[in-house]
């Protein structure tokens, strides 16, 4: 049995600590600790399991860190608060011996960019310190690329294409929110788009390539190329991709409010001086959006996340699809929260219970592909993100 410290109190977090809590054989000792400490404590009531320790923390800051996590000595942290805070985890665990866990790559807050590079260079101090770190253990990135390891484990000799669908055919009644927090989702999909093709990176405009493509019991789609940081790492670790890219649905209500905010500057992320106070727009902007964990009551339809796949296997070609479709409304009856911080928090628990059971322990610093993919996709089922499979059928892409 492990102990486990949870860092965010947001949707992932909370969808995250219900599902630890329903583990009691492999999460021994349970602690939420987050900026607001009452968020915390409402997480647990919502659990309804008193056992649960909360606590207040900074996590931008080392020694507020270490500070707790000398006291409460877990075995991982589950860092599911936000991209920012990233290093500073993994710098405190380095100085109190513990492993470390994600669902996002480190982003610095002045610039929007995200990279692989920053948390990978913890890789050596990982290693000599005999601590494990995953890395992106959210579904996409997360179960996207143990998806792909799944596929060259069973299916191909050779993977050549890879084209990751991200669909959500829910509808929230809003007229405009976003599915997880607004600062990091608009950062990211207001990027240039980009994609890998024989040995490069090919840049596009944001938004500019874009196709329907069918997704299971929801039908077509129109799906916008994007660059996601599981790309990065799913180039290196399977070298025979000859192209990858990653899709996601937007609808055309959803880009007209996003081409609005960004015309008018609330997409900004540089400081404003507003009546002497400093502000940053896009800041100001989430603070009077919608708040993700609020959607779930009214939230209908589903998501459908998937790895389309061609490749070789005996010399012959084939294309594989794997997917899971997830109810939003299911999953707010389950936690409380929507699919999207559904689909995220159970992989973020999952990848945890695969630490804690010695199955993916290695010291160092690793993306989920680099485990064995086997154990992880059996727990998806159990868990409530069962997956399907289609084997030869036309990927449209
Ligand atoms: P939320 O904004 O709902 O939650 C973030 C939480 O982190 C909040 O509780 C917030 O505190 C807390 N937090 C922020 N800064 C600090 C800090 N300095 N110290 C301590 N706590 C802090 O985000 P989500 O739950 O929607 O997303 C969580 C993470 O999951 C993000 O990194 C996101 O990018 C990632 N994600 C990954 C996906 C995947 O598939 N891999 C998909 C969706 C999200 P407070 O409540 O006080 O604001």
């Amino acid at each position: 049995m492990g102990k486990v410290l949870i860092i965010g109190a947001g949707g992932v977090a909370t969808v995250a600590a219900h599902k630890v809590a329903q583990h009691p054989e492999v999460f021994g000792e349970i602690m939420i600790a987050s900026r607001t400490k009452s968020k915390c404590d409402a997480i647990v009531q919502a659990i309804g399991n008193p056992a649960i320790r909360t606590a207040q923390v900074d996590a931008d800051k080392v020694d507020e860190l270490v500070g707790l996590m000398r006291d409460f000595q877990p075995d991982m942290v589950m860092n599911l608060a936000l991209p920012y805070q990233d290093l500073a985890i993994m710098e405190a665990c380095l100085q109190t011996g513990c492993n470390y866990l994600d669902t996002a790559n480190y982003e610095p807050k002045d610039v929007a960019h995200f990279e692989y590079s920053w948390q990978w260079a913890f890789k050596k101090r990982f290693e000599e310190a005999g601590l494990t770190a995953i890395l992106g253990c959210g579904f996409d990135p997360g179960v996207s690329g143990v998806y792909t390891a799944y596929a060259a484990k069973h299916y191909f000799d050779e993977i050549h294409y890879l084209d990751i669908v991200d669909c959500n055919a829910g509808n929230h009644h809003k007229a405009f929110a976003t599915n997880f927090n607004p600062e990091i989702n608009i950062r990211e999909i207001t990027q240039n788009g980009r994609y890998y093709e024989n040995g490069k990176w090919v840049e596009t405009q944001p938004m500019e390539i874009h196709k329907d493509l069918t997704y299971p019991n929801i039908g077509p789609r129109d799906s916008y190329l994007l660059y996601h940081e599981e790309l990065e790492s799913l180039v290196k670790n399977f070298p025979t991709i000859k192209r990858a890219r990653f899709w996601m649905t937007f609808g055309q209500e959803y880009l007209t409010h996003l081409r609005v905010i960004q015309n008018i500057g609330m997409a900004r992320i540089d400081e404003v001086d507003y009546n002497g106070v400093k502000i940053v727009p896009l800041q100001f902007l989430k603070a009077v959006l919608p708040n993700p964990q609020n959607l779930g009551e009214n939230y209908e339809g589903e998501t459908s996340i998937g790895c389309r796949i061609r490749g070789v296997k005996d010399g012959k070609e084939h294309t594989y699809y794997v997917y899971n479709n997830c109810s939003h409304h299911a999953a707010y009856l389950e936690t409380g929260m929507q699919g999207v911080s559904y689909t995220t928090g159970v992989p973020a628990m999952i990848g945890a219970m695969m630490f804690l059971k010695g199955i993916w322990k290695k010291p160092g610093v690793w993306n989920v592909e680099e485990f064995d993919p086997d154990p992880f996709m059996e727990e998806l089922n159990k868990d409530g993100l069962p997956w399907h499979e289609v084997f030869d059928g036309d990927l449209e892409l």
